[in-house]
């Protein structure tokens, strides 16, 4: 049994990068599970510890940075750092099975260079900044001042999108995960196809 592959999936927010990947999850035949980040802040309404994060302490993220533990890490917004801890990747992977990151543009990037021919890295894409602005405005969760932080983040993450290996645009849900499913399932079972995408 060979070690598994790594499937990145980073979007700008709004972009229906989680349907995606939660739709993937259930795929069983893709043999693939979750890398869990550590993440610093502080745990949200039904959130559990060690499946959606491992919620860890700011010092205690400190120490793993000082002891090279993360295989990327970043501070995504002020004072709130999350990372990917080698051994989770290392857990995932030595069973065979495919890990699937749901991180941000750069941690997606970073992943990529980290293991360049083991990583399908996915960069998904909403229909336009306009579409972006109507879903954001429709999940009524974020102020004004929220949609504006998030829409300008979003055309700073756009500009990154040509160092992914493909780019998904989600303009129909059920169409891009058909996609993403297609395009997993070819990766896995032979990953030189990357040597045609570009
Ligand atoms: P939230 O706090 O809403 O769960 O996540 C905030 C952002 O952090 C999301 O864009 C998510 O993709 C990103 N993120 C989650 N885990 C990691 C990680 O391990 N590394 C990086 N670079 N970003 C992450």
């Amino acid at each position: 049994m060979g070690l598994g592959k790594l499937i990145v999936f980073s979007a700008p927010s709004g972009s229906g990068k989680t349907s995606i990947v939660h739709y993937l999850l259930d795929q069983l035949d893709l043999e693939m599970e979750f890398s869990v980040s550590a993440a610093s802040r502080k745990k949200r309404g039904t959130e559990q510890d060690g499946v959606d994060y491992y919620f860890i302490s700011k010092e205690t993220f400190k120490k793993h940075i000082e002891n090279n533990d993360f295989a990327e890490w970043e501070e995504v917004y002020k004072d709130n750092f999350y990372g990917t801890l080698k051994k989770e990747i290392k857990r995932i992977r030595e069973q065979g099975k495919n890990v699937v990151f749901d991180i941000d543009v750069v941690g997606g990037i970073n992943i990529k260079k980290l293991y360049p021919d083991d990583t399908l890295a996915i960069f998904v894409k909403p229909p336009s900044v306009a579409e972006l602005e109507k879903r954001l405005r429709n999940r009524k969760t974020d102020s004004e001042e929220k949609i504006q932080e998030r829409l300008a983040k979003a055309t700073e993450e756009l500009s990154y999108q040509d160092q992914f290996d493909v780019i998904l645009v989600n303009d129909e849900l059920s169409i891009a995960q058909q996609k993403a499913y297609d395009l997993i399932k070819q990766f896995i079972s032979n990953s030189d196809i990357l040597k045609n995408t570009k």
